[in-house]
């Protein structure tokens, strides 16, 4: 029955000059989730608000998912729309809108309206009591309260007439692209998907880097990044997701460093790699699914390590959330059940029994320094077949 859509979104960010930035980039966030749904939509911006307006048949369950993953998006509410045919059609569709959409009616309702096209012969107050008082005709059990109705049924009079009372939350944040782009660092785990998700929900663009270890980390285990990353852009359009190679650096490490070192120094390759990409392509800073104390290698001594050989600043979202905190928003998000699927990630076959958990900065600057002679040809190979794969 639902034929059109009203957006609602927050109004942080959306003040003064900015506020057509971030209604646009909404709009065409909007259009571009929407491109992968069945049936075609009018995507419009008047008055400060956002409609969609299917144009014939539609997938109504598939639209509304769709436009739940659009970051910006505070609530959806469907609408049912029609031609202005006088004041009694008017009641005829409200009071079938009425009995549609609310089965039971033994509630308490109020009717509010917006007049947007001024020449509309009633005034909005006078179309709030006429429509009330038809529905109330109706429909006996129903009883108003101006107060605090169950049900806000809102009309808004514009070239036609729009009715909705339904509010399906969104995800709030802001629009993606608003707020620049940054590369995340993707493993296979259940933080990293999480804290990409995160960042993207402030309306940042989300590049992303994976490194593998071929054979000591299988194919299966990059489709599952890949697969995760594919889930993630269903929120923040498609991800641009690089391939690094890891496995000659990680066996040199592996070979010239101590072993209770050897998390700290390939975290620390790793964070250098995905800068270098992160400058190429434009990235404002990294995100990585770090949390204080998690494992060795996340506590602050070994978080001052990882952090010192990047400039762009490194987003952590992560920092302070419990480990099942973390896992209830994967959940809700839609990760978890591919995250936790059982393929080794390179982290796991690389690791020592005891690894440090208080690095000491200077005795690994000078352990890196017994891989002096190979490892930057060994990071110019890696970034030089890194391996690109646009995921949407
Ligand atoms: P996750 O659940 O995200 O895998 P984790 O708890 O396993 O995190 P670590 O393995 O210590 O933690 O990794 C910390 C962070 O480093 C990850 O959240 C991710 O951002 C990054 N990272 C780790 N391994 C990789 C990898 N193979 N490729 C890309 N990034 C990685
Ligand atoms: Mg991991």
């Amino acid at each position: 029955m639902f034929t059109a859509f009203l957006i609602k979104y927050a109004e942080i960010g959306v003040k003064g000059k900015n506020r057509y930035l971030f209604e646009d980039a909404l709009v065409h966030q909007i259009k571009s989730a929407l491109k992968k749904c069945d049936g075609q939509f009018e995507v419009s911006k008047t008055q400060g608000r956002i409609y969609v307006e299917a144009q014939g048949e539609f997938d109504y369950e598939e639209t509304v998912d769709r436009l739940r993953h659009v970051f910006g998006i505070s609530s959806v509410c469907p609408m049912v729309y029609v031609e202005d045919q006088g004041f009694e059609k008017l009641c005829d569709t409200v009071i079938r809108y009425f009995g549609d959409v609310y089965p039971d009616r033994n509630k308490t309702f109020k009717v509010n309206t917006r007049r947007a096209r001024k020449s509309y012969p009633k005034e909005s107050m006078e179309v709030n009591a006429d429509l009330g008082e038809a529905l109330l005709n109706a429909y006996p059990e129903l009883h108003v309260d101006v107060r605090e109705p169950e049900i806000m049924l809102n009309v808004e009079i514009r070239e036609k007439i729009y009715i909705y009372s339904v509010e399906i939350p969104g995800p709030g944040g802001m629009p993606v692209g608003t707020g620049g782009k940054a590369m995340l660092l993707l493993s296979g785990g259940i933080d990293s998907p999480v804290a990409g998700y995160m960042i993207a929900k402030r309306g940042v663009k989300i590049d992303a880097v994976y490194f593998h270890a071929p054979p000591y980390t299988s194919e299966r285990a990059k489709q599952k990044v890949v697969d995760l990353a594919r889930i993630v852009s269903g929120y923040t359009g498609p991800i641009y997701l690089h391939v690094i190679n890891f496995t000659d650096i990680q066996l040199y490490i592996h070979e010239k460093c101590p072993h209770e070192e050897l998390t700290i120094i390939m975290r620390r390759y790793m964070m250098r790699i995905a800068e270098h990409i992160a400058e190429e392509t434009g990235c404002l800073g990294l995100i990585t699914g770090e949390s204080i104390g998690q494992v060795a290698s996340q506590t602050l001594n070994s978080l001052i390590a990882t952090n010192e050989v990047c400039r762009l600043p490194v987003y952590r979202p992560l920092i302070g959330f419990d480990k099942q905190e973390i896992v209830e928003v994967s959940n809700r998000i839609g990760t978890f059940e591919t995250s936790i699927q059982p393929y080794e990630d390179c982290c796991t076959i690389f690791v020592a029994k005891h690894p440090v958990t208080k690095p000491n900065l200077n005795v690994i600057r000078r352990h890196e320094h017994n891989l002096d002679e190979r490892i930057e040809e060994l990071v110019k190979t890696a970034l030089e077949t890194d391996e690109l794969i646009i995921v949407e």
